[in-house]
This record gives structure tokens, sequence and C-alpha cells, in this order.
């Protein structure tokens, strides 16, 4: 069974730069950038601990997991 992707999303306009996100991150997908902003330095590394979008004071981060197949019909 193919291992579950996620979908990191940085809300920039509310991040405020504190780097907590980053520095919880156990598995770096997550990293420090440019100006201290979060990085998604490689989204397949992320295991959809949530981590940071809990961790994060602002809400900036929003981690779902990310749908392989298009539904058709109902
Ligand atoms: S959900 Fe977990 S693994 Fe994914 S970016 Fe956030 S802290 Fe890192
Ligand atoms: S935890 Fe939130 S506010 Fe802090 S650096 Fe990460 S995204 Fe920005």
């Amino acid at each position: 069974m193919p291992r579950k992707k996620y979908d990191v999303e940085i809300n920039f306009s509310w991040c405020k730069r504190c780097g907590l996100c980053y520095w919880i991150c156990p598995t770096k997908a997550l990293v420090e950038g440019d100006l201290l902003y979060p990085k998604l330095q490689d989204a397949n590394k992320c295991i959809g601990c949530l981590l940071c979008e809990n961790i994060c004071p602002e809400m900036a981060i929003d981690v779902e997991e990310r749908k392989e197949a298009v539904e058709v019909g109902k």
C-alpha cells in the first residue's frame, strides 16, 4: 500500500517567523528558509504528524492528506 502523502500549506501573511514549526518537524520536511520563514524542503518527507500545525501560534500552517485519486460521480 502506498504511503500517505500530505500537503503543507503555509500562510506567510500570518507567519511571525518564530521558527517553532521547523524546529519541531521530526522529518525536516519543513526547514528554516530565507529571513527565518519556514520552507517546505520536501513535502514527500512529511508524515502528517501535525506537530507544526498544532505548535504554530499564528495558525498559519494547514496540513492536509493529499488526495491522489480524483473522485468521479456518485
Ligand atoms: S506534519 Fe509533521 S512531518 Fe509534516 S511538515 Fe508538519 S511537523 Fe513536519
Ligand atoms: S510556527 Fe507559525 S508563526 Fe512560527 S515560523 Fe512556523 S508558520 Fe511561522
